[in-house]
């Protein structure tokens, strides 16, 4: 997974020692025109074709047994091994380098090849799901399918809501002039957008990017112009981004409908392996916790001297750093970091550097934003950054070494064991930020930096946990108000946004009317209903096993590097469950917002003894 925020790019000094930081993807291929990568598809091509003949049609005739139903599982994972490897090696030469032609021409390539060999596989998937619940329960009752058992309950868990085969066939076919067309447009319509910022007497013609990026100015009045900009931006789209809006989330309650799910939010729960009465725990609970949002804004106003917070000082940063971290300065935190926890997991981490599994540079025609790739199972991963030496890039190093570290443990599992669902995929990214977030600040003696360096991470995990709980709170509004009352206007759906939003800050920061409008360029209200919580899951779940850390001591270590190694091999609730954390529990998400109250409290002791947060201080303004 990438940050969920894509940081805006800015130019800064080039790090000599970061410039010569790129992969070497030896470990997949040799080149782009590696003769063996032909050889893997042709290979895949002809194992798929024969897996077609040899089973098709034999587990819907209820012919396999245990033993069988292994081999054909064992057999699909070994052709998936071979495709998603020139896969994962097309998309890291590609995202490393989008501007030579070879890369784009072998990504393609590859892609439509995958969709030819994928049409022999599909019916294995189809077959299985449709097995009646008494015959799939006693296939997965037999030992021989163990290390797949949870891999095939999975894909059985949406088997109650599909339609037959031809139904499935035409809403497929109907959905790419439908929902994903849709999908495009609004897309295209933002990818097109400029937004026009008028600041010191100048104008300027903003992407949707830039202009979001200008609202983390320390400048208010560079702040100010951008969020102008963006509302008059969005007003000017607002008939077409509203329409799709009401047809997406109309869409979206007929595929329910059809399907019988009982709620909108149904299918991303299943998806997730969760259910609705976790979620709205989960949901309560944040908003419970809002409260402690209101406390901090009104020390953050303090801190910058305002009278009033509007919704455009949100991002505010309280100082500006210029200094730039070098790259082995960085390595050394975050390995640092990492072996003060287990030695282990920075052995593991190390490997990244030593073997250049890491590709840190920017580069023109670079992809931007950071992610790490699992690849395969018989690799490693790989990690793609685009490092510029401030503090944000150096906890992004860690985040992406977290989940490095993360999919490295759970090779182990095979492919198809050891990816998670959602809500727990970020949980060693954001557990290895932690970490390299605690060491800093404890080097850091001077209070007034090191409450910048507290207030950083406390804003980062309030948009983590309760703006996307928020969203998922305005998302639920929407879909509801859609099937009663019909197509909705611009204003109603604003009226519904605010709502959301109004409580996360009590009377600590004034939402302009301004604001109304901004729910318009939110990309996962489009792509993927209901997406948010699972944000909100993440990182209240890694607070709370953070907390666990520091109560329990090096104790806690092995469980929780067992927790990363079991991958996806079973539900998230039954590998916590395993080292003792009961998801489930009523009380469950309280632990995590403890940390964060803690952080504020911690915030304003530090406030009060680097004698920032005087009014007499006049900040910016
Ligand atoms: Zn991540």
């Amino acid at each position: 997974m990438a940050q969920i925020a894509m940081q805006e790019e800015t130019t800064t000094e080039a790090d000599p020692a970061v410039a010569e930081i790129a992969w070497d993807l030896g470990d997949l291929y040799a080149a782009v025109d590696d003769p063996q990568i032909a050889q893997d598809l042709d290979t895949a091509a002809a194992r798929a074709a024969a897996f077609d003949a040899h089973y098709r049609g034999r587990l819907a005739a209820g012919e396999m047994d245990g033993n069988e139903l292994h081999a054909a599982v064992l057999e699909l994972e070994v052709i998936s091994e071979l495709l998603t490897r020139v896969l994962s090696y097309a998309h890291l030469l590609f995202a490393a380098d989008t501007i030579t032609p070879a890369h784009g021409a072998l990504l393609s390539a590859c892609q439509e090849r995958l969709t030819a060999i994928n049409k022999h596989l599909l019916f294995f998937d189809l077959e299985w799901a449709a097995r009646d619940e008494a015959d799939a329960s006693a296939l997965l009752a037999d030992p021989a399918i163990a290390p797949y058992r949870h891999h095939l309950r999975k894909a059985r868990a949406d088997a109650p809501y599909r339609l037959s085969e031809p139904e499935e066939l035409l809403l497929d076919e109907k959905s790419n002039t439908g929902n994903r067309a849709f999908a495009r447009l609004f897309d295209e319509i933002l990818a097109d957008a400029r937004f026009t910022v008028t600041s010191d007497g100048s104008r300027r013609e903003l992407s949707e990017e830039e202009v979001l990026a200008r609202l983390h100015s320390p400048d208010r009045t560079t702040r100010k112009a951008a969020a102008a900009g963006l509302t008059a931006g969005l007003v000017e789209r607002r008939r077409p981004l509203t329409f799709i809006f009401n047809t997406l989330v109309l869409d979206h309650g007929v595929d329910c409908r059809l399907r019988r799910y009982p709620d909108v939010m149904t299918p991303r729960h299943l998806a997730n392996e969760t259910d609705g009465p976790a979620v709205e725990a989960l949901l309560s609970a944040c908003e419970a916790g809002l409260p402690t949002v209101a406390r901090y804004y009104r020390l953050k106003r303090r801190l910058l001297g305002l009278d009033e917070l509007f919704d455009y000082d949100r991002y505010a940063p309280l100082a500006e750093t210029s200094d730039v971290i070098p790259w082995p300065r960085a390595q050394e935190l975050v390995l640092g970091a990492y072996r003060r926890f287990s030695l282990r997991m920075a052995t593991i981490a190390a490997q990244f550097f030593a073997h250049r599994w890491i590709d840190a540079a920017t580069r023109p025609g670079k992809r931007g934003g950071a992610f790490c790739a699992s690849t395969v199972p018989s690799a490693h991963p790989y990690v793609l950054l685009n490092y510029q030496g401030r503090p944000r890039d150096v906890q992004t190093l860690a985040h992406e070494l977290g989940h490095g570290v993360h999919q490295y443990l759970a090779r182990d599992r095979g492919l198809f064991a050891s990816d998670t669902p959602l809500t727990t995929a970020e949980t060693a990214s954001v557990f290895g930020e932690m970490l390299v977030f605690q060491s800093l600040k404890e080097e850091i003696a001077d209070p007034a930096q090191r409450l910048t360096l507290l207030c950083a991470k406390i804003e980062d995990s309030f948009a983590t946990v309760f703006r996307q709980a928020i969203m998922s709170r305005f998302e639920q509004s929407l879909h509801k108000a859609r099937a009663e009352e019909g197509e909705l206007t611009a204003d109603r759906i604003g009226e519904l946004w605010l709502a959301a939003n109004r409580p996360m800050f009590g009377d600590a920061l004034t939402l302009t009317d301004d604001y109304r409008h901004w729910w318009m360029y939110i990309p996962h209200f489009i792509h993927s209903p209901f997406y948010t919580y699972a944000y909100s899951f993440g990182e209240l779940l890694v607070l709370a096993l953070y907390e666990k850390y520091r109560a329990e001591g090096d104790t806690f270590v092995p469980a929780y590097l067992d927790l990363l190694a079991a991958g996806g091999s079973a539900p998230p609730a039954e590998l916590l469950a395993r080292m003792g954390i009961e998801i489930t529990a009523d009380d469950f998400w309280q632990g995590g917002l403890a940390v964060l109250t803690r952080m504020v409290d911690e915030a304003e002791s530090l406030a009060e003894t680097a004698g920032v947060a005087t009014p007499a201080n006049s900040g910016r303004g």
